[in-house]
């Protein structure tokens, strides 16, 4: 049985994988079967409800005997942890559990594959990144595919609990399908909770430099910031992230901290950009709340704004025409620098979320820039700057009285080297890809990568 489980936290208390956690060690305590390594899957990382990275989880339990009346209790422990432990006087906590006994399993594994059952379980993960769904589209498939499900409040954590079970679904009938990472979370102990974390930030650096970059974002180093460990006061102490197990065993080894009531190793989507939606998938016209692709040629010099914001305009290519508007927010720091030298005529590709209409950027390509910038034009005579002759009129030379009636076209070197940029670890979404993964993965071999670190 695959349990997907969501919106259980909130920004005072709990945390979705500290949850999981408990469950898993409860239930395999009892015996009640295999417990599999759990799923966490962080959904589309623009939807207004969410609390912080819009995270659900999953996990999967194999009974081998007695089936039904095991699977029976199984599901009257995961209620009622989930009962106890969800922050139900919040009023945007909405916990959602779905479960996906074996018989639904065996239908969606078997030969019958009644409907297409995988294709539906794949489509409704795909739009729980990409789409904002409604409680009614986890319904319908619920219903559709015959799941039991248990909800309390509105039941809003439906759609991430059913998200979640899908990836597991997928994950095991289809190991390779998507890209993963892992995360191994480190928990408090709960008289702890809601004080300050103790964690001695020297062992940190030490695991990060022993393990990055198979393991990424403990540290930034820019900022010079550790930032693997949350300030909320929720049960989390840690969280290493990476792409072995055995490195981030590793780097756990190095750590001191206050003691840890219990840890536990998820497979995740973390750390690969499964949020963007590439140009080819696209609707025709951009939807706030999604996140893109998008080729296009800055139309308009990067401004600083109040705030320290960075702002451009880009004139989008091929499918989407028109122009949007881009930002480079203050907290993605060192990131704006390389925004800042962007010109107009650059041909780029920007990587986002769109909110009120404007790209939210984590990512840029520059794909080729444009060598070319406009001067006054010189006075053949004096060598002096020519000045504006007023709007459209050309430009004059004060002492000599020379003409020219357009600008000069100069070679600049630009003091930038085209390819991949990103924002730091520090400003980073749970589920945006670490340039560092695309090396290590050789993706885009013949791009230059330029990671923050
Ligand atoms: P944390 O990261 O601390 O676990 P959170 O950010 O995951 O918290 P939740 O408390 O899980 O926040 O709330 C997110 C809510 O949004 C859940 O009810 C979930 O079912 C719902 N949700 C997730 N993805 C989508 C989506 N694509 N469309 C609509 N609702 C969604």
């Amino acid at each position: 049985m695959i349990i997907g489980i969501d919106d259980t936290d909130s920004r005072k208390g709990m945390c979705t994988t500290y949850l999981c956690a408990v469950l898993v060690d409860e239930l395999k305590k009892y015996g009640f079967g295999e417990v599999s390594t759990p799923g966490l899957v962080r959904l589309n990382p623009c939807v207004p409800f969410k609390t912080r990275g819009n995270g659900a989880v999953s996990f999967e339990i194999e009974i081998s005997v007695e089936k039904e009346r095991k699977e029976k209790e199984v599901k009257e422990v995961v209620k009622a942890r989930v009962s106890e432990l969800s922050e139900l006087s919040e009023e945007e906590t909405n916990p959602g559990v779905v479960f996906i006994d074996d018989r639904a399993l065996n239908v969606i594994g078997g030969e019958k594959r009644e409907n297409d059952s995988e294709e539906m379980l794949k489509n409704f993960y795909e739009n729980a990144v990409r789409e904002v769904l409604t409680i009614e589209d986890a319904y319908e498939l619920i219903s559709n595919l015959h799941f039991d499900y248990f909800g309390l409040k509105n039941k809003r954590g439906i759609i991430g609990a059913l998200a979640a079970a899908s990836f597991l679904v997928l994950q095991k009938s289809k190991p390779n399908y998507y890209d993963f990472t892992y995360e191994l979370m480190a928990y408090r102990r709960k008289e702890r909770w809601g004080t300050s974390r103790f964690i001695d930030e020297a062992s940190v650096w030490k695991a990060d430099k022993a393990t990055y970059p198979i393991t990424w974002d403990t540290v930034d180093r820019g900022e010079e910031k550790i930032v693997f460990a949350p300030h909320s006061p929720c049960p989390v102490l840690f969280g290493i992230r990476g792409d072995s197990v055995d490195a981030i065993y590793k780097a756990y080894e190095f750590i001191h901290a206050e003691p840890v009531e219990r840890k536990m190793l998820f497979v995740t989507n973390q750390g690969t950009d499964f949020h963007l939606i590439k140009l080819e998938d696209a609707k025709e016209t951009l939807q706030d709340y999604h996140s893109y692709i998008l080729d296009g040629m800055v139309s308009s010099n990067p401004q600083t704004i109040e705030g320290g914001h960075v702002v451009f305009s880009i004139s989008l290519s091929e499918k989407v025409s028109g122009s949007i508007e881009c930002i480079a927010y203050e907290p993605t720091k060192g990131f704006r620098a390389i925004i800042r030298k962007l010109r107009v005529g650059d041909e780029i590709t920007v990587f986002g979320s769109l909110k009120k209409k404007t790209l939210n950027l984590e990512k840029i390509e520059i794909r080729e820039l444009n060598p070319v910038t406009e001067r006054n034009p010189k006075c053949e005579k004096c060598g002096r700057t020519m000045k504006s002759a007023g709007r459209l009129q050309g430009y004059r030379c004060k002492r000599c009285g020379t003409y020219s009636a357009d600008k000069d076209k100069v070679i600049v070197d630009r003091g930038i080297e085209e390819g991949l940029y990103e924002v730091p670890p520090v400003a980073r979404r749970h589920i945006s890809k670490p340039l560092v993964r695309m090396r290590m993965r050789m993706e885009g071999v013949n791009k230059e990568i330029h990671p923050s670190r």
